[in-house]
């Protein structure tokens, strides 16, 4: 198959309209079956739920080409599993079985030409997402719902290099006890691009966010999760409800412990206790893992020793490990590589 004509190495991460996106629209209590459709836009009343309530959300998964030329997906069941729970949370409607797997399925066929070549770092982004499409005044769900999935290739997360980046522990909170943090909500990024664009004019890379009742302890950027190593090589990552369930870091810290022998934690990571790791990285489909050398806490500098001017040893092995499996060099665990037949 002739792939597009783009400049795969220094494509950058922005909307590009592909082929073709999945549209199934839900009404009177059922999903229609779903169609491929050329139409990048939406028409829709000024009156629906996703502009009034803000009632959506939405999924993050690439598509890429392995080493051996097969187009493949990563772990795309646990996307559609976690949207369902966002679904559910928002009294939106939740998928029929197998809907999601089709589309995704459907809509990189359709898009195909837009899949990067191996090697070439840049990938094929997919975004699902559902929405209340029909009219609602008075606040309660939205009477009815559009699922759509389109595809926008991406280039490479690090160009030359992971540079590792500095954050700073925000004053804002990202979510509340018993709120949405858990699930992948448009309302919880709404609410994020003040605390981010701030960081960005004070010069951090990403805002650290604390719980919200204590604030003592580590939760997640508003993108990512974290991984921190220990001095003595363990892999701990924050425990909490408010954060978001990265399918990226559940994969790290199987890989840290079943393929690299690694001892792994998940529990709670107190901001006091930060400066006893040597190597920290945040977790995410976008760039796998993105290292950070240094934490700003209100003036006060917590750097990671063994990640201060490259990604540290333990991530990087981690890092290489995960890429090795999406790009097939490294062996999957079962069921986590989904290929997509394009001929
Ligand atoms: C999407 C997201 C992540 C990363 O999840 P992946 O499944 O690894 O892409 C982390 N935190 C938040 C808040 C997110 O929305």
């Amino acid at each position: 198959m002739e792939k597009a004509n783009l400049d795969w190495g220094s494509m950058d991460f922005s909307y590009k309209p592909t082929n073709a996106r999945f549209v199934a629209n839900w009404e009177n209590g059922s999903w229609d079956a779903g169609a491929l459709t050329e139409d990048a836009n939406i028409v829709m009343n000024e009156c629906a739920g996703v502009l009034q309530y803000a009632q959506t959300c939405f999924e993050g998964l690439k598509a890429y080409t392995t080493v051996d030329g097969r187009i493949v997906t990563f772990r795309p069941d646990l996307n559609a599993a976690r949207l369902n729970d966002s679904c559910e949370r928002l009294r939106i409607p939740t998928l029929p079985d197998g809907m999601f797997l089709e589309a995704v399925d459907q809509v990189v066929r359709a898009n195909a030409e837009f899949v990067p070549p191996y090697g070439t770092g840049a990938t094929l982004y997919l975004r699902p997402f559902i929405f209340g499409s029909g009219p609602v005044i008075g606040v309660k769900p939205a009477p009815s719902y559009q699922f759509r999935l389109f595809t926008t290739p991406v280039g490479p997360y690090f160009k030359g290099g992971a540079k590792p980046i500095t954050i700073r522990i925000s004053d804002y909170d990202r979510a509340a006890p018993h709120g949405t943090g858990h699930i992948k909500a448009g309302l919880n990024y709404a609410m994020s691009l003040y605390a981010i664009d701030d960081a960005h004019e004070q010069g951090f890379a990403e805002n650290m966010y604390l719980d919200a009742a204590t604030r003592t302890k580590v939760e997640e950027t508003g993108g990512a999760n974290f991984l921190f190593i220990t001095k003595d090589g363990k892999v701990v990552t924050p425990k909490s409800d408010t954060i978001l369930p990265s399918i990226t870091r559940r994969s790290l810290m199987y890989v840290a412990k079943e393929l690299l022998g690694l001892e792994t934690e998940e529990r709670e990571v107190f901001k006091d206790e930060l400066g006893d790791f040597v190597e920290c990285g945040l977790c995410g489909t976008a760039a796998v893992i993105s290292p950070v050398g240094r934490v700003n806490d209100h003036g006060k500098e917590i750097t990671f020793a063994n990640g201060l001017d490259e990604m540290g040893p333990v991530t990087r092995k981690l890092y290489e490990t995960l890429t090795g499996i999406q790009m097939g060099t490294v062996e999957a665990p079962e069921g986590w590589i989904h290929e997509i037949k394009c001929d």
